[in-house]
């Protein structure tokens, strides 16, 4: 980062020289046309640049890692066989996972390590995944001499999974070769059960058609508001107002999520082998849709620059994945000045924007860049040109515009102009999804291949479905049709990711023809309108004026969430701090807030707090039984300083709770009343979770995992109503986790 940032102040100085932002064409035209020497310098510190990033590969070690994690799978495997225990079998699959990794293009034993993945796999359960493995082991070429062994596996696999006509093709194959007389047996066996399977009535295709209909409509206005989106119709709470699928996303943080369709429950990821790990699919089908993507991207990857790069990434994406519709456009064009000016005529074109294809109502989103300060422009400007030099020195991206009249030079041109436009574009209409991830997971460890959370392919064991809790930001994604919403502080739509699509229900009732308004930033039960109107000046240069934040009283949602009652004996009045503190320290419990100044506004007596010290200590002592009574016992008594929904209260509640847990996992056995008193303050905990963020929120159902366990291990009561709410949740969950929450309900809650 440090080589980067430098690297990017000194060409910095140099371009200073162009003077002001006109538009994304005209910046790399001016750029293009400094001084012959000045532009040399400037290119070749961006050329430098990419070429020390390189990392070279160290085949013999990575050969030698990944064989001593095959082995050492090979020992767990071998014991699962003696046990036949299912932990084994899934602590191997990790082992050999951990050995496809490392491996990285070192084929031999990439092939090996497939190979007995799939064997793994195949044995817990996995039978598509071990399919995939079979198939990735021959493809790195695994020993001819033994293929007929991972032929035969591949055979079964497609027999588990009723895909006649590979299962067919795969006995062909086997035919053709000389096996020995246990192989024989086992072909004549598979022809049998191919002949079965042909017989048996075939299964409807019961996949219900997604239907892509809208209940909003998007409506224009000459003024300021632009488009904007009104509803069709009258549509209540909880129902799906729309849904878009994205065909552009990129992890957030390194995450290693499928790149193709953004799944996080991989039991199988199938890494790149030529980019150091950074990147995986869940399937052979999703590495082989984005690999005319990933194409271009590789070296990238393997230089790690990409992340360095912020919303440039997904510009990049946007080009790769659009340009193939854009060309078309271009193939008369013998200028880079045509070439720009039909982009921005496909730009503006009018049009009924819910069926014009994806590039174009991309090209469409309005772009910040020339609101944006000089340092701001820069950077996008130098961040851009480095992915430019990247393409053009490290890929063969341009080796497609061969064909074309206009010049390579020319292309340079508007590809750079393009990628700074997306990025202009993303930044107020970039879209950052959700998800739930594993808790306390390390970096390239995947949650389905932990043996003490799984008792079979996606059902849970008992009592560890709070395990999945951890809810973080993982993608950015493109959304244009989304991006068309205006901003409230209070949205109309509750958006949920699913993968890379994303459905949006609606957060309240709304009226026919009543306009749909997302919510770019905080919301006003979560933040006050000073520390909103921030980001929405900064980001998306505009001053909120939405319902909320024009009432007299604008902060009165948040502020409820921080009412106290004074600590003084004969005062005890119910108060909330005064202005200064709401603004600079209302979240005094914070690390980076030392200071406790809070007042009673009414007597002016400081508040003390010394409950919350004795509070932690006891979080810090849980493991003891009489200390946790006492905990359960200081959290009831909170209610005597902090009033209703205190938002300090769910964050006790969740340091108690996490606590709690941790002893439990830890082997440390509650008694019945301890866990009664556990599932009353998850109850409470979700009370105020639902008032402050909503009762479909994500934020909701992680914490609802934790009463989920203590019910599924049958330690607390619960009836019938709050069953059927608490599956209702599960609607809210990207398909993936949707699948698990309902295994575990059916395994273990409702019997
Ligand atoms: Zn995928
Ligand atoms: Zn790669
Ligand atoms: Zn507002
Ligand atoms: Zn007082």
């Amino acid at each position: 980062m440090d080589r980067l940032a430098r690297i990017f102040s000194q060409q910095n100085e140099l371009i200073t020289l162009i003077g002001g932002y006109k538009d994304e064409f005209e910046t790399f035209k001016s750029l293009a046309s400094m001084p012959a020497d000045t532009l040399q310098i400037f290119q070749q510190l961006a050329l430098d640049l990419l070429q020390d990033l390189e990392q070279p590969v160290d085949r013999k070690g990575c050969a030698e890692r990944s064989r001593n994690l095959r082995e050492e799978g090979n020992l767990v495997f071998k014991e699962s066989a003696t046990g036949s225990s299912k932990d084994s079998v899934l602590k191997a699959c990790r082992l050999y996972t951990a050995a496809v990794f490392e491996a990285e293009d070192a084929m031999e034993e990439l092939s090996l390590a497939f190979a007995n993945r799939g064997i793994a796999l195949q044995e817990y359960g996995y039978y598509r995944e071990a399919y995939d493995d079979c198939a990735n082991a021959l493809e790195c070429g695994y020993p001819e001499r033994l293929r007929h062994k991972v032929i035969m596996r591949q055979a079964y696999c497609a027999w588990k999974l009723k895909k006649i006509a590979s299962l067919e093709e795969h006995l062909e194959h086997l035919g053709q070769l000389q096996l020995k007389e246990n192989f024989k047996q086992q072909l004549e066996d598979l022809k049998q059960k191919l002949e079965l399977l042909k017989n048996q009535p075939k299964e409807q295709e019961t996949q219900a058609k997604v239907v892509d209909k809208s209940l909003g409509e998007i409506l224009t206005d000459p003024g300021p508001r632009g488009r904007y989106m009104v509803a069709k119709e009258a549509i209540s709470k909880g129902n799906v107002i729309f849904s878009e699928r994205a065909s552009c996303f990129v992890p957030l943080e390194q995450q290693l999520i499928c790149q193709q369709c953004a799944a996080s429950l991989m039991s199988a990821p199938i890494p790149c082998p030529n980019c150091h790990q950074r990147v995986v699919y869940c399937s052979r089908k999703c590495r082989d849709a984005q690999s005319a993507i990933h194409k271009f991207e590789c070296a990238a990857y393997r230089k790690d620059i990409l992340r360095l790069l912020g919303i440039s990434h997904l510009a990049l994406r946007l080009l790769l994945t659009y340009i193939p519709y854009i060309m078309p456009h271009l193939q008369e064009m013998t200028s880079a000045k045509g070439m720009w000016k039909e982009i921005m005529n496909l730009s503006r074109k009018p049009e009924a924007s819910e069926n014009a294809p994806e590039y174009l109502r991309s090209l469409r989103m309005v772009s910040q860049l020339d609101q944006a300060n000089n340092e701001e422009v820069n950077y996008h400007i130098l961040c851009v040109n480095l992915l430019q030099l990247y393409l053009k020195e490290h890929t063969d991206f341009y080796d497609q515009f061969h064909s074309f009249p206009a010049s390579i030079e020319d292309w340079q041109l508007i590809i750079s102009a393009l990628i700074l436009r997306f990025s202009g574009q993303l930044l107020a209409n970039g879209h950052v999804g959700d998800g739930l991830l594993g808790v306390s997971m390390e970096p390239k460890e995947f949650v389905m291949l932990q043996p003490e959370l799984w008792q079979k392919p996606r059902h849970l064991k008992r009592g560890q479905l709070h395990n999945l809790s951890h809810s973080d930001p993982i993608t950015a994604v493109n959304l244009p049709y989304l991006s068309l919403c205006n901003h409230a502080c209070e949205p109309s739509i509750r958006t949920k990711f699913d993968g890379c699509s994303v459905v949006n229900y609606a957060a309240k009732d709304i009226l026919d023809g009543e306009e749909i308004f997302n919510c770019y930033t905080n919301d006003y039960r979560t933040s006050l309108k000073l520390h909103r109107a921030h980001p929405l000046k900064d980001i998306y240069k505009f001053e909120c004026t939405c319902a909320k934040c024009t009432r007299t009283d604008p902060d009165q949602n948040y502020l409820s969430f921080h009412r106290y009652r004074c600590e003084k004996h004969n005062c005890r009045q119910e108060f909330l701090p005064d202005v200064k503190v709401q603004q600079n320290n209302l979240r005094w419990w914070l690390r980076s807030n030392a200071e406790k100044p809070i007042t009673c506004t009414v007597c002016q007596e400081l508040q003390h707090f010394a409950w919350y010290n004795e509070f932690l200590e006891l979080i810090g002592s849980s493991a003891d039984s009489s200390r946790r009574q006492a905990l359960f016992k200081a959290f009831d008594d909170l209610d005597k300083w902090l009033v209703d929904h205190h938002s300090l209260k769910r964050i006790m509640a969740e340091e108690l709770i996490t606590a709690c847990f941790y002893e439990i996992d830890g082997g440390t056995s509650l008694n019945d009343f301890e866990y009664e008193d556990l599932a009353r303050i998850i109850r409470k905990q979700l009370e105020g979770t639902a008032a402050q963020c909503g009762d479909n929120s994500t934020e909701y159902i992680a914490r609802m995992t934790y009463l989920w366990d203590i019910i599924a291990q049958k330690k607390c009561r619960t009836d019938k109503k709050e069953l059927l709410e608490m599956k209702g949740k599960v609607d809210y969950l990207a398909s993936e986790h949707r699948e698990v929450f309902l295994n575990y309900y059916n395994d273990f809650i409702e019997q």
